[in-house]
């Protein structure tokens, strides 16, 4: 506990005066995308960095079978918790689970359990650290459903899979050094609608470890970002450096400093979108490509 505690109070946003500005986004759509050319790309907000993103035909919940706060991060709101325990609204008909890593913030192993097993067809890959954490809980169900997959990308050689009209390739993104370094942590590119959707987890703030992954060369349209990467230093570059171009939401975000966050990301950086509560959406359309 006092680690995590010690993580997220470095986490916590130092009011500074914006010293980086972004272009305004313009969107190259690249052809040989899966899914639907133009749909649009929904993403809800649910728990902490918890989302559910659709394009109206498939749907996938990235971090999102959390439902208790934990240290200073968000769980779901009370009115919004008998959808998850149900299978309704945004945890209606999930197609795919993906989960970054095993820390509590990302996945709750006895809600992981609870709703893989009420949902009929939803298919949950990660890996075998948050799968290790959900075998002390449901160990039967885990080791015997063909709906869970331990995967294990590696450098250079991600998992590409496709469910739905989704094509979905996981990769790994490091969580940082010393203790950090044991975590396996995943980065989560979705395309579909035409459009590609970045997830990093609760990646370190390296530009080396972003090169590692090939996002020098990958056109991200929608990217979900901590909102720590938006301080002035290193995370900032990774911004600039690789979605400098994509449209942003910041995620990540203790409810107790949600004001402050708001308030210091509005004058600095307001082209970035903050679902501030449960349940907010964001739509994005794909931008036509303009011919030079
Ligand atoms: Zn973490």
């Amino acid at each position: 506990m006092q680690s995590r505690r010690q993580t997220a109070d470095k986490r916590s946003i130092r009011l500074k005066p914006g010293m980086f500005r972004f272009c305004a986004a313009s969107l190259l759509v690249f052809s040989g995308l899966a899914g639907p050319v133009s749909a649009d790309i929904n993403v809800t907000q649910l728990a902490n960095d918890g989302v559910m993103v659709s394009d109206g035909e498939t749907r996938i919940l990235i971090d999102a079978l959390v439902v208790e706060p934990y240290s200073v991060y968000g769980g779901l709101p009370v009115d919004v918790q008998p959808m998850f325990d149900n299978l309704t609204g945004p945890f209606s008909d999930i197609d795919l689970v993906l989960i970054s890593h095993r820390h509590h913030e990302h996945n709750q192993p006895v809600y992981a359990c609870q709703f893989m097993q009420k949902s009929s067809q939803t298919q949950l890959k990660t890996s075998e650290q948050v799968i290790g954490l959900m075998r002390e809980r449901c160990r039967e169900f885990v080791t015997t459903s063909p709906r869970v997959e331990v995967i294990d990308p590696l450098h250079g050689n991600p998992t590409v899979f496709e469910v739905g009209d989704a094509r979905i390739t996981v990769f790994p993104l490091s969580h940082g050094t010393q203790s950090y370094a044991r975590i396996e942590n995943f980065g989560h590119l979705i395309e579909m609608g035409g459009m590609r959707l970045l997830h990093i987890g609760d990646a370190a703030m390296s530009a080396e470890d972003f090169a590692l992954a090939g996002l020098d060369s990958t056109q991200i349209d929608v990217a979900l970002i901590p909102f720590w990467f938006f301080q002035p230093g290193p995370g900032n570059e990774v911004v600039t450096r690789f979605l400098g171009e994509s449209r942003k939401i910041a995620v990540h975000i203790p409810p107790s400093e949600m004001d402050e966050v708001k308030a210091y990301m509005s004058e600095s950086f307001p082209e970035v979108l903050i679902l501030s509560k449960t349940l907010d959406k964001a739509s994005f359309a794909p931008i036509p490509k303009t011919n030079p």
